[in-house]
């Protein structure tokens, strides 16, 4: 990272005082802070504007962001403000204690109940989101968190926006750049509609959480994506075949007979000891 990324321990902007670094995503650092009148800790993704190819935030980003302030769910991680200097956007959003859900997965793949367990809460958080207008775009294990009680908090959810910016000057590509949890249709770059984006990417998140590594990987990029274009991906022995069938359905590369959300919410598989969320929607 670029010696301007860095902010200063107890640098105070507005009503924070920044603390510790969290963690360092592909396009900006995420710093623990305090409000200073309240004490309640927040989660602050710092974003240097250089790296924007439009410094200004647009509309469509100011609108996106002004609807995911409004949004409450039990499963995403709550968006408190945007503030913007001349040099940075700060994202100042609710803080997540228990870490990332893959730190957990990398030490041992998960059954199929638990698995079925943070897909349902996926699957409640980007439903909830959808039917809003908002479209995630970028779901990937790092934007995968869990609260204290080993609850899922999907994180990111409508600052593709702001992504999308960096993107379009090769940063996220050349720093980050796994193309493993992306559609097919987005990387032949025909043009794609966000929701059915978004289910892809569940297919793939699903099937790391039981099988313990990725449907589509190779180390030659290429060689991915072709995997990615033909759906080429093989379940272990082991794995039950109405889960092989479900995630079938996922990683359907054909956007047009994908399963949709509200199909999931139908499939056996996805049913089965499923709470209907009791919290307001
Ligand atoms: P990027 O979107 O730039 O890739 P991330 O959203 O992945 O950045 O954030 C980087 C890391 O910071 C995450 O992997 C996580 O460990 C930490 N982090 C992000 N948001 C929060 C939050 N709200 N609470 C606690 N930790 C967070
Ligand atoms: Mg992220």
């Amino acid at each position: 990272m670029p010696e301007t990324e860095h902010v200063p321990r107890n640098a105070l902007f507005g009503k924070y005082e920044i603390g510790r670094l969290l963690g360092c995503g592909a396009f900006a650092k995420v710093y623990h802070a305090r409000d200073v009148r309240t004490g309640i800790s927040v989660a602050v993704k710092v974003i240097n504007k250089k790296r924007l190819t439009n410094p200004n935030l647009t509309t469509s980003i100011k609108r996106e962001i002004s609807i995911m302030s409004r949004l409450n769910h039990h499963f995403i991680v709550k968006l408190y403000e945007v503030l913007a200097t001349k040099t940075k956007i700060y994202v100042v959003m609710e803080f997540v204690k228990g870490g990332e859900l893959f730190a957990k997965v990398a030490k041992a793949r998960f059954s199929e109940e638990l698995s079925r367990k943070y897909f349902q809460q996926l699957i409640t958080a980007v439903r909830y989101c959808h039917n809003h207008g908002i479209f995630h775009r970028d779901l990937k294990p790092e934007n995968l968190l869990l609260d204290e009680n080993g609850n899922l908090k999907v994180s990111d959810f409508g600052l593709s926006a702001v992504t999308d910016q960096i993107r379009a000057d090769g940063m996220l590509h050349t720093l980050c750049g796994t193309p493993a949890y992306v559609a097919p249709e987005v990387l032949s770059k025909k043009g794609y509609d966000g929701a059915k984006v978004d289910v892809w990417s569940c297919g793939v998140i699903l099937f790391v959480l039981h099988v313990g590594y990725l449907p589509f990987n190779d180390p030659n990029l290429m060689v991915m994506y072709k995997k990615i274009y033909k759906g080429e991906f093989r379940c272990p022995k082991w794995m039950s075949s109405d889960t092989k069938r479900f995630l079938s359905r996922l990683l359907d590369t054909n956007p047009e007979t994908r399963i949709t959300i509200d199909e999931i919410l139908k499939d056996p598989w996805f049913k089965e000891g499923y709470n209907e969320p009791t919290f307001q929607e």
